[in-house]
C-alpha cells in the first residue's frame, strides 16, 4: 500500500494527457498547445536535474526543433556542432560520413545536453494557460470506461492523488514505460545490439582539442564510441560483452583502464589520471525493443515506450521528436472528431511501425559492421564502409539516420490562431 492510498483523490480536467517529459512528450505537448488544446503533463522528476543518456541531434531532429522555434534557444544554452561520423580501425578512417554534404540548412550533428532540449521545449510549454504541469507526479493507474478505453491516469506525488482525465493519454514514459505496463501491453526485446556498455566522462584539460566528429574505434579490443559533450568533456561508450561486466570489474579498475586506454591510445593520459576507482565508470542496460501495440482506445504511445533504440547511430531522440510530429495532424482530428479510438490512432501508428521497422534493420546492420569481432568481420567491414560510402544504396541508408521520415515535419497549418510558428 502506498502512503497516498488514504489520500483523497483530486480531479483535473484536460484534452490530451501526456506522460513524461522527455523529447517525444515536451514535443508533442508543444504542438497541441500550439494547436489549441489542453495539455497535462505527468513527469516523475521534479525537476530537469536528472540523468540523461542521449545527446546527439542529427539533422532531422534539428530541423524539427527548429520549425518549432525551440533550436536557438538550446543551442543559446550550450552545444557542440559537430561534422562527421567516422569509423576508426587500426588508425585507418573506414567509414567518414561528412554531415557537411547533406542538403542545408541543417549539415551537421549537434551535441547538446539533453535538458537544453528539455528546457527550452518546457520554457515555450509554460507560455500556455492551456498546460498543466504535475511534476514530481508518477502514474500508478489508468483510469478506464466500461469497455477497457483508456480516460485518463491517476498520479501520485508530493504526497497526493490526481485523477487526470483525458479524452486522449499519451504514453511517452521512456523505455520502462509504466503507462505501456499498466495497459498491459508486451515489449519485444530485439537483440540487435548484443553488448552492454560502460558509459563515462572524461574532463578535457584546457588548451586540449576538442574533436569535431563522433567516433568509434576498433583499434584493438571493445569498440569504443567518442564524442565531445557539452561542456569541455569526452563522452565515452565502451562497449563490452552482454554479462561480461563481472568479470572484468573481478580483475580490478586497472586492467579495465588498460582495456580502455587500449581501444583509445590517443587518450591514455585522460584514462589514467581520470579513472581511478570502478565507481567512475556506469554501466548501462541497453536493449533495443518494441512494444506490441502502439494505440489502444484513448492512449497511444510514442518514443521509447513504444520503440527503444540502442545508443548505436544516435536515433533515439530523433525519432521521438519525429514521433511527435507525425502524430499530431492525426490526433488533432481524432480530437476534433471526438474520435479518439484504437482505429483512428492507426493512422499514425501503422506507417509509422513500418519506419521503425527500416531503422531497426539499419541499427542491426550498423551493429553487425561495426562492432562484430572476429576475421569474417574485419574482412568485410572495409567493403561495407566503401558500399555506404559510395553507392546510392549507402546514400539512402545514410540519409535515413541523419534525417529519419522527411514527411515529418512541424504542420504550422494546423496551430490556432496567433500563436507564433518560431520564437
Ligand atoms: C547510452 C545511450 C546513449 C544514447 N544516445 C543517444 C543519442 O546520442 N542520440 C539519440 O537520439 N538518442 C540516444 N539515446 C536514446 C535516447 O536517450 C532515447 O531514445 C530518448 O531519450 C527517448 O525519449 P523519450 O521522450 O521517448 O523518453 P525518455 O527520454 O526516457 O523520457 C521519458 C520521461 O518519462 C518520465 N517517466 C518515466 N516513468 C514515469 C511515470 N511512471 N510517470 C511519469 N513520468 C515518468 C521520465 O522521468 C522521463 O522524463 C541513447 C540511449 C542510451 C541508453
Amino acid at each position: 500500500m502506498t502512503d497516498t492510498a488514504n489520500t483523497p483523490t483530486t480531479d483535473d480536467h484536460c484534452d490530451v494527457c501526456v506522460v513524461g517529459g522527455g523529447p517525444a512528450g515536451l514535443t508533442l505537448a508543444l504542438l497541441l498547445l500550439k494547436t489549441g488544446f489542453r495539455v497535462t503533463l505527468v513527469e516523475r522528476s521534479a525537476s530537469l536535474d536528472r540523468a540523461y543518456r542521449g545527446e546527439i541531434l542529427q539533422p532531422g531532429g534539428l530541423a524539427l526543433m527548429d520549425q518549432l522555434g525551440c533550436l536557438t534557444g538550446a543551442l543559446a544554452r550550450g552545444g557542440y556542432s559537430l561534422d562527421r561520423f567516422q569509423l576508426v580501425e587500426a588508425d585507418r578512417v573506414l567509414l567518414d560520413i561528412d554531415y557537411g554534404r547533406l542538403p542545408p540548412p541543417h549539415t551537421s550533428l549537434l551535441s547538446i545536453p539533453q535538458d537544453h532540449v528539455l528546457a527550452e521545449l518546457l520554457g515555450q510549454c509554460r507560455r500556455f494557460d492551456t498546460f498543466h504541469e504535475l511534476v514530481g507526479h508518477r502514474v500508478t493507474e489508468l483510469v478506464t470506461d466500461g469497455d477497457g478505453g483508456v480516460r485518463g491516469v491517476v498520479a501520485t506525488g508530493r504526497g497526493r492523488r490526481r485523477a487526470v482525465h483525458a479524452a486522449c493519454v499519451v504514453g511517452a514514459d521512456g523505455r520502462y514505460s509504466k503507462t505501456r505496463r499498466l495497459a498491459g501491453i508486451e515489449t519485444d526485446r530485439i537483440d540487435a545490439f548484443a553488448f552492454d556498455v560502460l558509459w563515462l566522462k572524461l574532463p578535457l584539460p584546457p588548451g586540449r582539442p576538442r574533436p569535431r566528429e563522433v567516433r568509434v574505434f576498433r583499434s584493438a579490443g571493445s569498440p569504443v564510441l567518442v564524442y565531445p559533450s557539452y561542456p569541455g568533456t569526452l563522452q565515452i561508450g565502451w562497449t563490452l560483452p552482454h554479462k561480461g561486466y563481472a568479470e572484468l570489474a573481478a580483475r580490478g579498475v586497472a586492467h579495465i583502464r588498460d582495456e580502455i586506454c587500449r581501444a583509445i591510445p590517443g587518450y591514455a593520459d585522460l584514462v589514467h589520471e581520470q579513472i581511478v576507482s570502478l565507481g567512475d565508470l556506469t554501466l548501462l542496460d541497453v536493449f533495443a525493443g518494441r512494444a506490441q501495440e502502439w494505440a489502444r482506445d484513448g492512449l497511444v504511445l510514442i518514443g521509447d515506450s513504444a520503440h527503444t533504440h540502442s545508443p548505436l547511430g544516435a536515433q533515439g531522440i530523433n525519432l521521438a521528436l519525429q514521433d511527435a510530429a507525425l502524430l499530431h495532424p492525426v490526433l488533432t482530428a481524432a480530437l476534433r472528431a471526438g474520435d479518439v479510438t484504437a482505429d483512428r490512432l492507426a493512422a499514425y501508428a501503422k506507417p509509422r511501425s513500418r519506419d521503425i521497422a527500416q531503422v531497426m534493420k539499419v541499427q542491426h546492420i550498423q551493429a553487425k559492421a561495426m562492432l562484430s569481432q572476429g576475421r569474417v568481420a574485419r574482412a568485410v567491414r572495409p567493403r561495407l564502409a566503401s558500399f555506404i560510402q559510395r553507392t546510392p544504396v549507402g546514400s539512402r541508408i545514410t540519409r535515413l539516420i541523419a534525417h529519419g521520415n522527411p514527411q515529418a515535419r512541424v504542420r504550422t497549418d494546423l496551430f490556432g490562431p496567433g500563436v507564433p510558428t518560431a520564437s
